[in-house]
């Protein structure tokens, strides 16, 4: 597609470029965010995911003009915007506590920017009525903010943040505060506003199955950095980091050592099968991150097919959640792991049975084990899952 060239293409002049951007808050010594470069599509749907504190906030504050930059610069249609007003870059903003006008109506909140615009009144009322529409409150018009739900709240600020077509639509969790039907209900309408507008989309969120649903692409954010920019099942399928795979979707992980020139991982016990290992890391610790639906259990390892790894397990649980059966499994040397059963067929084992485990090297993921570089720092739950 000519937009996912566009944004790896050098001298992006159209499109949004985040280029080495830092931030450092004064009074503070570690960067909130930290030489962080990305391209972003003109129509793309972009998600800055990430833990709390990861540097979300401040990316998308620095994008809006509210926070300053420290270092690097943003492009915005190939013109540096890195020291213009907010107000001057033509974003559409909204945040979490970017609250409406409490004595004005509906109707007023959303004609609010296109006044300070100075359109001619009866343009403005069409503009108006064309927004109501778009988020589906053409019924509560003339009604106050505190006359409205939490989520009919977050529809007048959609509607407001888009009414004088911004370049793009800037929402940071703008989502959080709702329960989860409200959120899912708000997420298609957020989806549904995508692709009606056809207008550059830069959403931020915590949660993946958030991130997973809406995004062309997600920006994996860690202690202020990109970890691994891609669409959803690149970075579900192919993680590159430890990090991306433990926080979006579930996954066994295999400890030991990468041996390149065979083409496997030494694990204690058993040494499964690694096709495309990057030879950077030949000779140190390697995860292989595999996903639960990519997991086989057989009572009897003579159904394991050809070429595929396999190790014994103990199943440690089984739990039902509707559509399939999540299986614990421990592994002989002491790696916890789940994989996942369609309900309706048969499970090969009870708790605290033997069963062998498989799965096709092509499904699994080599990544660097962070706990295995001097310089990083060592999280306790990676260690405790360690192979021996
Ligand atoms: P996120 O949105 O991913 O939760 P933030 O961008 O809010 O992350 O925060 C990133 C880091 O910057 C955190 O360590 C946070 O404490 C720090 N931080 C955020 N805002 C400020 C500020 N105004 N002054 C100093 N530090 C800040
Ligand atoms: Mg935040």
């Amino acid at each position: 597609m000519s937009q996912a060239d566009h944004s790896k293409s050098p001298g992006n002049s159209h499109g949004i470029r985040i280029a080495g951007v830092s931030k450092v808050y004064a009074g503070t010594s570690r960067p909130a965010v930290d030489d962080v470069s990305l391209d972003i599509a003109p129509g793309e749907f972009i998600t800055l995911l990430g833990p709390s504190g990861s540097g979300k906030t401040t990316m998308l504050s620095m994008l809006a003009g509210f926070v300053s930059v420290s270092a690097g610069k943003i492009e915005i249609d190939g013109k540096d915007v890195s020291r213009q007003k907010p107000h001057k870059r033509n974003l559409g903003v909204v945040f979490q506590q970017y609250a409406l006008f409490p004595h004005m109506s509906v109707t007023k909140n959303i004609a609010f920017p296109l006044q300070q615009r100075r359109m001619p009144k009866a343009e403005i009322a069409a503009k108006v009525d064309e927004a109501l529409r778009l988020v589906h409150l053409e019924e509560y018009a003339d009604r106050l903010p505190s006359q409205l739900s939490g989520g009919q709240q977050q529809r007048v600020a959609l509607a407001r943040a888009v009414v004088y077509r911004p370049r793009a639509l800037l929402m940071d969790e703008p989502l959080g505060a709702l329960d989860r039907k409200l959120r899912d209900e708000l997420q298609r309408e957020i989806a549904r506003m995508h692709r009606e507008l056809g207008m550059t989309f830069i959403f931020v969120t915590h949660d993946q199955h958030e991130a997973l649903t809406l995004s062309d692409r997600i920006a994996v954010f860690n202690e202020g950095r990109i970890e691994q920019v891609g669409t959803p099942s690149d970075l579900y399928e192919r993680p590159e980091t430890l990090f991306v795979a433990q926080f979006l979707g579930e996954s066994t992980c295999f400890r030991g050592t990468v041996d390149v020139s065979a083409g496997v991982l030494r694990c204690g016990g058993f040494t499964p099968r690694a096709p495309r290992l990057d030879a950077g890391l030949d000779g140190s610790g390697g995860v292989a991150v595999v996903r639960p639906e990519r997991l086989d259990l057989h009572s009897d390892a003579g159904s394991v097919p050809t070429g595929h790894n396999r190790v014994r397990a103990t199943v440690t649980e089984i739990v039902y959640v509707g559509n399939h059966h999540q299986v614990g499994l421990r592994f002989a040397d002491g790696t916890n792991g789940s994989a996942m059963r369609v309900a309706g067929r048969d499970l090969p084992a009870v708790p605290g049975e033997e069963v062998t485990v498989s799965w096709d090297p092509e499904h699994q993921s080599v990544v660097a084990d962070p706990a295995d570089e001097p310089t990083a720092e060592r999280p306790a739950e990676t260690l405790g899952a360690a192979a021996t």
